[in-house]
């Protein structure tokens, strides 16, 4: 009688796709190695969306229940004008396009944690180290880590985020798969000294937006400022006076309560900036080498879908990899049955066109009215996007 020895897979990254792979490998009895930059998990970070297939991917996972106790469900987002004058207040998930009573907002970190807590007794986790070389033959890929340790692994997987290190080594510059859609962003932290709660205000002039989220009854806010700029900053975006000048320069003169935000910016120890960008690549997989989550296909914040592909990405990869002893046929499985959904979520925004950004006075004036009959109208209709993948069940191989 002979026994297959468990194939071994690194994965980079501990953020959603990461851990949410980790998961689905384990149970079809993989060796799982997660390395993760950070000295630890990563908590913080905007509220994100889980929608739609992927709802079905953490129920499958047990996690739901968990996942609802940390619905934020937020009461309202009232949208300003640029003299911070009501232009319509109505539920989030009528403009988000999400289900309410079935789709879920959590907090980035609270996402991160659940799915970390679920598998850490399973998987190793290396933190505070990361992949320097990556060297891989016919039978193995040989891991050079930062910290000097060397291992072998079957199989990598890059859930290493939009800026992936593990795609740049793979694959060259970022460059070469980064949609800049034409937004800049600012994220960060302030007090809560507007007795905001449970609510989203949302402050526009073409072009430009600012808003303020008040995730529960908590006494921070997170602020978040986002304008259109139709080429890339490229000089601002590795140096942080330069983009703390480029928001405040943009900002200059606005309304409401932009002065002050601006000001809580340049203060903020948490601040981040990036352009919203997708990444498009004509092939996920390299050899032995695949890539997940953002780090392969991030459809940018504007869709609100990033963890959503992340989860409903792991949970294919990890079908592919459990239907097939041979990689080169699990990856391009795992490509044949993913990419038309993520070309379908990818297509929600289009360069300047956000539709919570207008950028012109007209565009801006028709999502006003749009808004308007939103209060008045039912609830909207999930966006067939967020469910256009039917999940076919793990079956690992004996
Ligand atoms: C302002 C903002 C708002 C957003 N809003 C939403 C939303 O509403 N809905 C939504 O679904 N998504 C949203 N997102 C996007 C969402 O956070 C991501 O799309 C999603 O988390 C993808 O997960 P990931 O695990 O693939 O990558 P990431 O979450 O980016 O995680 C990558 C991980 O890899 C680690 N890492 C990086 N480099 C290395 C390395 N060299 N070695 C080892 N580890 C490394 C990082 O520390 C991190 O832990 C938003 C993002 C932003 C910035």
């Amino acid at each position: 009688m002979t026994t297959t020895a468990k194939r071994r897979v690194l994965i980079s990254g501990a953020s959603i796709s990461g851990p949410a792979l980790a998961y689905w490998l384990h149970r079809s009895g993989f060796a799982v190695t997660v390395v993760e930059k950070a000295g630890a998990l990563r908590d913080g970070g905007y509220p994100i969306d889980i929608r739609g297939t992927a709802i079905e991917v953490v129920r499958r996972m047990g996690i739901l229940p968990r996942l609802r106790d940390a619905h934020i469900d937020s009461r309202r987002a009232t949208f300003l004008d640029a003299d911070g004058g009501e232009v319509a207040s109505l539920t989030p998930s009528a403009v988000a396009g999400s289900v309410e009573g079935q789709d879920l907002e959590v907090r980035r970190g609270d996402l991160a944690a659940v799915l970390y807590a679920l598998v850490r007794d399973d998987v190793e986790f290396l933190f505070n180290d990361s992949i320097d070389t990556l060297d891989q033959s016919e039978e193995a890929v040989d891991v050079t880590f930062h910290s000097g340790r060397r291992r072998t692994f079957d199989l990598v997987v890059g859930a290493d985020g939009m800026h992936s290190q593990t795609r740049e080594s793979l694959f060259g510059p970022e460059e070469q798969f980064h949609r800049y859609l034409g937004y800049c962003f600012a994220i960060f932290t302030m007090p809560n000294t507007f007795g905001l709660s449970h609510e989203l205000m949302v402050w526009n002039t073409p072009g430009k937006a600012a808003a303020l989220y008040a995730v529960g009854d908590d006494d921070e806010l997170h602020a978040f400022l986002n304008f259109y700029r139709p080429d890339l900053p490229s000089d601002a975006l590795r140096d942080p006076d330069a983009q703390r000048d480029l928001v405040a320069t943009t900002f200059a003169g606005a309304g409401w309560e932009v002065p002050g935000m601006v000001s809580a910016m340049r203060d903020a120890d948490d601040l981040f900036f990036d352009t919203a960008g997708q990444i498009r690549m004509p092939q996920w997989s390299k050899g032995r080498v695949a890539l997940i989550g953002d780090a392969a296909y991030a459809p940018s914040f504007l869709t609100g879908q990033g963890s959503s592909l992340a989860l409903a990405g792991a949970y294919m990869l990890a079908n592919a990899l459990a239907a097939n002893q041979d990689h080169a046929a699990a990856f391009a499985a795992y490509e044949r049955d993913l990419r038309e959904f993520v070309a379908m979520n990818q297509a929600l925004v289009d360069k300047g066109g956000a539709t919570l950004f207008p950028t012109t006075a007209q565009a801006l004036e028709q999502r006003n009215t749009r808004l308007r009959s939103l209060v008045t109208m039912p609830a909207a209709a999930a966006r067939p996007a967020h469910s256009a993948l039917t999940l076919p069940t793990i079956v690992p191989m004996p």
